[in-house]
């Protein structure tokens, strides 16, 4: 069996889902399943509809179209803006997809009415995160400057939207917590919720969906603060990791262990904690510090950049700390392990989001289901 390798449970993924379906489907909000970190994977598409997911999502048309050939047959949405460029592959792949300009919704309609179809389109509202929408202070009068504009802007670019052939214009959406690092709070989803009913006034119908975020809008839905009127909720790593998004604490029930990342001992040494000689720059252009910690047992795994990202790796085993490591390399301090570490042994660690990304895009790192 190949190493690196990182193990996927298929069975925890499910169970995670269940749990988060549950809570969700308390407050009367729907789960869309994310299947971006595992790069479109049937299987993980599938271990999440059989946890309750009713429509699975993923940021590339790639992925969506690889989980239609595996022949699931529920409503696939693409979470990353459409390319003009893709726009037909995009209404190919996908029966919907999150939008926030005009130009390439025509364009994406146009593609559509082509096969006779209708691509449902999502209007995402920018409510503070600064990454994708249609921008909308979500405190309008707190923002200098900030005027009424807050909804009518979004309500007005929705409207357009509808008016498009070919497209279904099935609600508004947001996405916080991304790059600004803004939090979901009552305020700003209520905003959201505002503006979809402003929309429903409008439209002389209430959309069909309220897109009230990702994980990090979990936290809200436990603890029942989601405002009433946010219908569905896009979740990725909440299944996958077993945390919300704001604080990363664990979803009480949930598996945090669904993915492991497994590597080989392939030196063991006694040595002192600091290099011997003049320090410059390491292998990626940086000045490192080392505490004098005086001889310690180090291990060297077979696993680096190439593999996943090192600062996010938790090792399971006690008494391991990671120390850093360069493109191939992993270097650990294993002086307080319980058990001596020796060559040839396996350790195994715990990805954070961005450590899973970079193993699951690998081709590195082979890939084991279990669970399934
Ligand atoms: C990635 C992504 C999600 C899912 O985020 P998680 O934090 O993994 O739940 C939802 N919506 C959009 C637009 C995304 O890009």
């Amino acid at each position: 069996m190949p190493y690196p390798r990182l193990e996927i449970d298929l069975a925890k993924i499910e169970h995670n889902t269940a749990l988060i379906v549950r809570i969700c489907r308390e407050h009367g909000v729907r789960v869309m399943g994310v299947t971006k970190v595992c790069c479109g994977e049937h299987r993980v598409a599938r271990a999440m509809l059989r946890g309750g997911v009713e429509r699975i999502a993923d940021s590339r048309v790639e992925n969506l179209l690889k989980i239609r050939r595996a022949g699931i047959r529920v409503p696939l949405y693409l979470l990353r803006l459409p390319m003009k460029s893709q726009a037909a592959e995009v209404v190919e792949a996908a029966d919907g997809s999150l939008n926030s300009e005009l130009d390439v919704i025509r364009v994406l309609g146009a593609e559509a009415s082509r096969r006779s179809r209708k691509h449902k389109v999502i209007l995402m509202i920018d409510l503070g995160d600064l990454r994708e929408g249609i921008w909308s202070d979500a405190a309008p009068d707190k923002v200098k400057g900030a005027t009424p504009r807050a909804v009518k802007g979004p309500v007005d670019a929705a409207l357009e939207a509808a008016r498009v052939p070919g497209i279904e214009l099935e609600g508004i959406g947001t996405n916080l917590t991304c790059f600004g690092g803004v939090c979901p709070t009552p305020e700003n989803l209520g905003r959201l919720v505002q503006i979809a009913e402003s929309l429903g006034e409008r439209l002389g119908r209430p959309p069909e969906t309220v897109s009230g975020g990702n994980s990090s809008s979990l936290l809200l839905a436990q603890a029942g603060r989601l405002p009433r009127g946010i219908t569905e909720l896009r979740i990725g790593e909440g299944i996958m990791l077993g945390r919300e998004t704001v604080e990363r604490r664990p979803i009480p029930g949930a598996h945090l262990d669904a993915f492991r990342l497994i590597a080989e001992v392939i030196e063991v040494k006694d040595k002192p904690s600091v290099p011997a000689g003049e320090i410059g720059e390491d292998a990626f252009g940086r000045n490192p510090a080392f505490p004098d910690r005086g001889i310690r047992r180090r291990a060297i795994a077979a696993l680096g950049r190439q593999d996943a990202v090192l600062e996010g790796l938790t090792p399971e085993p006690s008494g391991i700390e990671v120390l850093g490591g360069s493109s191939d390399h992993l270097l650990l301090d294993v002086t307080d392990s319980p058990t001596p570490i020796r060559v040839g042994d396996r350790i195994s660690f715990i990805p954070g989001y961005g450590a899973l990304l970079a193993a699951m895009t690998s081709p590195y790192v082979e890939k084991v289901y279990v669970g399934g």
